[in-house]
């Protein structure tokens, strides 16, 4: 069975309740007819409650853009994966670069969110990806099997294919460098590989791998076109609903 399509928008630390409202309302129309493709938008905490109401019924889901590891307490400033459950969040990023490198988020703290968002009844998306520093010392392969080993660590093979990967080199993201598709293509088939030697085979065949890194409409296609790109987490281009709806459009 192909895998469906995934294309979710990152909008980071933009966007509060009164911009995001105006995005999803102008998103909506453009997406609501998708079918073949599954979408989602991750606002900020404060704008969920907005972007919620505005794309009821659109198809469209909201997600999180990450979670605490425990489910309430004495957590000053953080979000339990419960709270975004309940303001009608199905998705939740974790492990962002942007947190793994900005925040010190290692993979031992990543693996606790993944398994909390599954308690909390919410769908990861699991970002992974190297430096440049890694890539040009030839550690691709040794960075993002680290990550997959730390950030699966304990999941059952049926958790899987509901949770996506997000492969996003760190070089690429918001830096206007895309990985060029065969690049890409390149470590989701390692992805897919890591897979299919430690689970069943249905989890290499099910699990959706998104790249993610510079993703605008004019390379989508290309992109997504590739084998083991079943598509992608967008940050820059997921402010700009023509730009987000026709790379949704790419991805069919
Ligand atoms: C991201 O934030 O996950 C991302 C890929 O950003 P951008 O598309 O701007 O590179």
């Amino acid at each position: 069975m192909p895998r469906r399509p995934f294309i979710a928008g990152n909008w980071k630390m933009h966007k509060g309740p009164v911009e995001a409202d105006r995005l999803a309302t102008e998103l909506k129309p453009l997406l609501v007819d998708e079918t073949a493709v599954d979408v989602a938008v991750a606002p900020p905490f404060v704008s969920i409650p907005a972007v919620v109401a505005r794309l009821k019924h659109s198809g469209v889901h909201v997600a999180g853009q990450d979670l605490h590891t425990e489910a309430g307490g004495a957590h000053t400033g953080s979000i339990a994966g419960e709270m975004l459950r309940a303001a009608g969040c199905a998705y939740v990023i974790v492990g962002h670069s942007e947190r793994r490198h900005g925040l010190g988020e290692d993979d031992i703290l990543i693996n606790k969110k993944v398994q909390a968002a599954f308690r909390a009844g919410l769908l990861p998306i699991l970002c992974i990806g190297e430096t440049l520093e890694d890539r040009q010392a030839g550690r691709v392969e040794d960075v993002i099997g680290g990550q997959l080993e730390g950030g699966l660590e304990g999941l059952f093979a049926d958790q899987l294919p509901p949770l996506t990967l997000a492969y996003e080199p760190v070089w690429a993201i918001g830096t206007g460098v895309t990985a060029s598709p065969a690049q890409a293509q390149d470590v989701h088939a390692f992805i897919r590989g890591w897979l299919r030697a430690r689970y069943p085979a249905y989890v290499a065949e099910q699990t959706r791998i998104q790249y993610g890194g510079s993703v605008k409409p004019n390379n989508a296609a290309e992109l997504l076109s590739q084998p083991d790109i079943d598509g992608a987490l967008v940050g820059g281009a997921a402010l700009r609903a023509d730009a987000f709806a026709d790379i949704v459009r790419a991805a069919r």
